[in-house]
């Protein structure tokens, strides 16, 4: 505890909180720091379970240098005080010593239905049953944690931190119902029918492809499926090329490498503007992943078992790379085979279109997370779940009033 004595205390308890003000949770930092330096632990926690339920996850895989972080003022003249360090020490001692995340839970005689058990679900669940509610949680798979399960890799993330976090949460009461997918076993009608709100946050995690010659041939992949589909593909000594420049396209070109694989990493723009967490760019340059910048990918072909991929610079000079495998991770989006069946607004680039108060365009339906077309993180997907929490319920209130 020596080292976090010194960690905390380096924080200069700044009035203005401009590290909360960086945070898409708006947790209290400088309280919460406060109080662990003076070794009020439970408190800590009751201060951070205010507005996140997911600390032990966050403070291990936030892009903290832009937000919290980012905004610290140790930083200008150093090293930021570091944020995540500390909120994941005190997430995991409240998981070790099981500090209660709520007080007290006065029930309703309400009830919510959520589709989709990621971080914007959860997180959307977990502060209705503070606020009372009867929830029910209906998810595809038979897991809960969405991309923080499917997506974020093993070697990046103790998944056994993240399911002692989420067995807290369904702890609160929370109903799950596994292997149920909106769309296929359940529709949005019934939903409505049955519950007084339902919270869409199905996420968006449909790879979005170029539309070259050759997207759609067997070895060529998004990236954003295979991970979440878990596949296991023999990657030793095969060449593998991962296009993107963010955080998935990291993800698996780390993960490929880590299997054998050659990797090696295409980005159109230049490496300053890679949009990656820079710490998982190191890191994969470290794992001796290369990298080639201002270049994209025009079509690629299959000669027998070889993909040759046609790559052009951005000043027109033209080669071909000889692969295995290609995985694009140049974004994702909804999947549209459900969201057009669901008979909601939606945008031109199918996200599910809400007002101010989160609300469809179906009265009492709300939606959150990735799949309503906001910055992708897991804090502003799990904001964004809170914040649809309180929503719902000043909603069901006016409707009773
Ligand atoms: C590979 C990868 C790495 C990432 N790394 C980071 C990172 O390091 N840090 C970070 O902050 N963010 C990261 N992100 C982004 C972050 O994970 C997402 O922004 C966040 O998970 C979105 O949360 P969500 O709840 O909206 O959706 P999701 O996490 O996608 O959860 C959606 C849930 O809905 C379920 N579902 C889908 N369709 C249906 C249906 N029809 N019926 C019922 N259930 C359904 C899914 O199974 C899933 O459980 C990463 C994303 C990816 C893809
Ligand atoms: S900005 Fe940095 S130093 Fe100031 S209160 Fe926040 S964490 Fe502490």
């Amino acid at each position: 505890m020596n080292d976090f004595k010194e960690l905390v205390n380096y924080c200069l308890n700044c009035p203005t909180k401009p590290c909360k003000k960086g945070c898409p949770l708006e947790n209290d930092i400088p309280k919460l720091i406060k109080l662990a330096k003076e070794d009020n632990f439970l408190e800590a926690f009751s201060v951070l379970s205010e507005t996140t339920v997911l600390s032990s996850i966050c403070g291990r895989i936030c892009p903290f240098d832009r937000q919290c972080e980012g905004n610290c003022v140790r930083r200008l003249k150093g090293e930021p005080v570091q944020i995540g360090k500390i909120e994941a020490i005190i997430g995991d001692k409240a998981i070790n010593e099981n500090y209660p995340i709520f007080s007290e839970i006065k029930e309703n005689n309400k009830k919510v239905a959520i589709v989709g058990a990621g971080p914007a679900g959860l997180t959307c669940a977990a502060f209705l049953r503070k606020l009372g509610y009867s929830v029910t949680i209906y998810e595809k798979y038979d897991y809960v944690g969405g991309i923080i399960s499917h997506g974020i890799p093993d070697f990046r993330l103790d998944k056994v931190i993240a399911e002692k976090t989420f067995k807290r949460i369904i702890d609160l009461g929370i109903e799950v119902k596994f292997n149920f997918e909106l769309g296929k076993n359940i529709t949005l009608k019934n939903l409505k029918k049955e519950y007084d709100a339902v919270f869409l946050g199905f996420g968006a995690n449909v790879s979005v492809l170029p539309n070259i010659k050759g997207k759609n041939l067997d070895n060529v992949y998004g990236a954003n499926e295979f991970l979440e589909s878990k596949k296991v593909l023999d990657f030793k000594g095969k060449n593998v090329i991962v296009v993107g420049g963010g955080d998935v396209a990291m993800d698996m070109a780390r993960t490929a490498k880590k299997n054998g694989g050659n990797v090696l990493v295409v980005y159109r723009r230049n490496e300053k503007d890679m949009k990656a967490n820079k710490s998982e760019v190191e890191v994969s340059k470290k794992e001796n992943i290369e990298f080639i910048f201002n270049t994209n990918v025009k079509q690629i072909i299959k000669n027998g078992n070889i993909y040759k991929v046609y790559l052009m610079t951005n000043d027109g000079f033209k080669f071909v790379y000889p692969c295995d495998y290609v995985f694009f991770a140049i974004g994702s989006k909804p999947d549209e085979k459900i969201t057009k069946k669901l008979g909601l607004k939606l945008d031109v680039d199918g996200y599910i279109k809400t007002d101010k108060r989160q609300m469809t365009s179906l009265p009492g339906v709300f939606a959150g997370g990735d799949l309503s077309r906001q910055e992708r993180t897991v804090a502003y997907a799990a904001r964004s779940g809170r914040d649809a929490a309180y929503n719902i319920d000043l909603y069901l209130k006016k409707l009773t009033k």
